[in-house]
C-alpha cells in the first residue's frame, strides 16, 4: 500500500508483510493515514488495470465453486464490469444514495460479492445477514438498521413480506431468483440489462461501509459499523487462505475444548488452529501457519493488533496473570476496527479503557505470547471469593463419556453467594443411568480434572442448550433463569 495524494495505491504483488510494514508506519505516526479510500476503485480497479497491461499473473479475481461442481470465474475486469451494472441497478433503478442502508441476505452465491462490490462503488452501506434468519430476526434487523432496501432469495421473500408492514422505511425489495413475486424486483434480470457505465463514488476512509450485527450471544445483536478503511484492510490480509487440499482446519467463535481437538486429530490426522476474534475487528489472536499449537490456547496476537491482558485500571498485567483481553486503540485507532456501535454511544464508551479497547473477554497470556481464553466477563462465576471461568469446567465435563456438551453458569446460593451450575446434555448411552449417581460421578470427575473448588455443585440434565443462529451457547439465558431474571 503506497499512499500518495492521500489515496491508497496498491502494489501489484501485494504481500501480507508489505501490509504489515505499511501498517506499522501508520501506527508509529511516520505516515499519515490517507483521507480517502475505496476498496473498489483503489484496489480492485487498480488490479484490473494491471491485469489489462498483462503485468499480473492470470489468476482469477473471483473463483466460485458450488457443491455440484458448478463454477464461476471472473477476471478483475469482469468483476468490475458486472459490479458496475449492479451499482446502476441500486442507484438508478432503486434510487439508493450514498449512506443509504441495504440488507443483504443471500447464501454465498456470486451475486453476494457483486452486491458487496457494487455497494462500495455507490457508497451504500451494506448489512449482511445469514440465510438462517427467521422472520423475527429479519424484522429486528430491518427496524433497528432503518434499511431502505433488502436483497434476498425467493426462499426468504415470504418471511420478509410477513414483517414488511412493520418496517415503514423499507422501500425496495429485490429478489435473486428465476421467478417473480408481487412487490419484488427481479435482481437477476435487472442487472443483466443494465449499462456498465458507472463511476465509483469518492469515499473518505472513515465513511461507513458495512454494518455487522454481532452474534447476539449476550442480548440483542449490536450493530458494529465498519468504515471503508477497516473493511478494505482485511480482504487484503485474507489472501493466505487457499483451499487447494484440506490441510488446515480452523475453529473460532467459541472456545475449542482440548478434548474436541484431540478427537478431531485422531479421526482426521489434522490439528485445528484456533482463531479468536470479534465482529468489531475481526481476528484478534490466531494460530498462524507453522506456529506451534498449544491445546487450550488461541494462539498469538494478530500482527495488526497490540493485544494485552489488562486490569480494571488499564494496567498491563504480566504473563500468567488473568485479566481482561484488550487491544491498544490509542493514539491511533487500528485500521481494522469498527467505528462504533450504531445508535449506542453508551455501549461504545463501555469498550474504552485508558489506551485500550476492552473485548469483554477474560484471558491469560503466557511467557511466549500465547493467549488462553477464560470466559466472557459476565460468564465468570465468583464463588466464595474464587473466580471460576465456565470454559475450564466445561472442558473437564466433556472429557467424561456421558457428556455430549455442557454449559456452566453461576447459580444463587445462600451461603456462597453463587455456585457453579452445569447444564449437561447426556450421551444417549447414559440416558437410563441413575441420575443421582451420575451427578456425583460427574462432580468427582471435575474435582479430579481441575482444581476441586471448581466442581459444579449443581447439575441439571437438559435435552439441548440455548444457542444463537451460529451455534454459540447463550450462557446468559441459562444464568438469567437461574437468578429469576427475565
Ligand atoms: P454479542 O456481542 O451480540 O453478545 P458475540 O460476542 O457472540 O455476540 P461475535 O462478535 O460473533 O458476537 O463473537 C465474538 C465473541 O465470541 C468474543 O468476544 C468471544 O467471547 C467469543 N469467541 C470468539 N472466538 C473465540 C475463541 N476462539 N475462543 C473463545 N471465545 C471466542
Ligand atoms: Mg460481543
Amino acid at each position: 500500500l503506497k499512499p500518495s495524494n492521500k489515496t491508497f495505491h496498491v502494489h501489484p504483488r501485494l504481500l501480507s508483510s508489505d501490509v504489515y510494514s505499511q501498517y506499522e508506519s501508520f501506527r508509529q505516526g511516520k505516515q499519515e493515514i490517507p483521507k480517502y479510500f475505496n476498496f473498489a476503485s483503489d484496489v480492485l480497479d487498480k488490479w484490473s488495470e494491471i491485469e489489462k497491461a498483462g503485468k499480473r499473473p492470470s489468476n482469477p479475481a473471483f473463483w466460485w465453486v458450488n457443491g455440484k461442481g458448478e463454477e464461476v470465474k471472473w477476471s478483475f475486469e469482469e468483476l468490475g464490469f458486472l459490479s458496475r451494472k449492479v451499482a446502476n441497478v441500486l442507484t438508478k433503478e432503486c434510487g439508493l444514495q450514498k449512506g443509504d442502508r441495504l440488507i443483504l441476505i443471500l447464501p454465498r452465491i456470486p451475486e453476494w460479492w457483486l452486491v458487496k462490490v457494487a455497494c462500495m462503488r455507490a457508497g451504500i452501506v451494506i448489512i449482511p445477514g445469514t440465510s438462517q434468519l427467521s422472520a423475527k430476526d429479519i424484522l429486528y434487523r430491518l427496524q433497528v438498521s432503518k434499511a431502505t432496501c433488502i436483497i434476498t432469495t425467493d426462499k426468504l421473500a415470504p418471511a420478509v413480506d410477513s414483517v414488511a408492514s412493520q418496517c415503514q422505511l423499507l422501500k425496495t425489495k429485490l429478489m435473486v431468483s428465476k421467478g417473480s413475486r408481487e412487490g419484488w424486483l427481479n435482481f437477476t434480470e435487472m442487472y443483466q440489462n443494465q449499462s456498465a457505465d458507472h463511476s465509483c463514488i469518492k469515499t473518505k476512509i472513515q465513511d461507513p461501509m458495512i454494518i455487522f450485527f454481532t452474534s447476539g450471544t449476550t442480548g440483542f445483536p449490536k450493530m458494529a459499523q465498519h468504515s471503508q478503511g477497516s473493511l478494505g484492510f482485511r480482504p487484503l490480509l485474507s489472501e493466505r487462505y487457499k483451499f487447494m487440499n484440506l490441510k488446515y482446519c480452523i475453529s473460532g467463535g467459541e472456545p475449542l475444548n482440548p478434548e474436541v481437538m484431540e478427537q478431531w486429530k485422531s479421526q482426521t490426522g489434522l490439528e485445528i488452529c484456533e482463531v479468536y476474534g470479534q465482529t468489531e475487528m475481526g481476528v484478534i489472536c490466531s494460530v498462524y501457519g507453522g506456529m506451534k499449537i498449544k491445546p487450550g490456547s488461541m494462539g498469538k496476537a494478530a500482527p495488526l493488533y497490540d493485544v494485552q491482558i489488562i486490569d480494571k485500571n488499564a494496567n498491563i498485567l504480566p504473563p500468567g496473570q488473568q485479566g481482561e483481553i484488550a487491544i491498544r486503540s490509542k493514539p491511533i485507532r487500528p485500521l481494522g476496527f469498527f467505528s462504533e456501535y450504531l445508535d449506542n454511544p453508551k455501549k461504545t464508551a463501555e469498550t474504552e479503557r485508558g489506551d485500550f479497547y476492552v473485548t469483554g473477554d477474560r484471558g491469560i497470556m503466557d511467557e511466549e505470547g500465547y493467549f488462553q481464553f477464560i470466559g466472557r466477563n459476565d460468564d465468570i462465576i465468583i464463588s466464595s471469593g474464587y473466580r471460576i471461568g465456565p470454559f475450564e469446567v466445561e472442558n473437564a465435563l466433556i472429557e467424561h463419556p456421558a457428556v455430549v456438551e455442557s454449559a456452566v453458569v453461576s447459580s444463587p446460593d445462600p451461603l456462597r453467594g453463587e455456585v457453579v451450575k452445569a447444564f449437561v446434555v447426556l450421551s444417549p448411552n447414559f440416558s437410563s443411568t441413575d441420575k443421582k449417581s451420575l451427578i456425583s460421578d460427574l462432580q468427582d470427575h471435575v474435582k479430579k480434572t481441575t482444581a476441586p473448588y471448581k466442581y459444579p455443585r449443581k447439575v441439571e440434565f437438559v435435552k439441548e442448550l440455548p444457542k444463537t443462529i451460529t451455534g454459540k451457547i447463550k450462557r446468559n439465558e441459562l444464568r438469567d433463569k437461574e437468578w429469576g431474571r427475565t
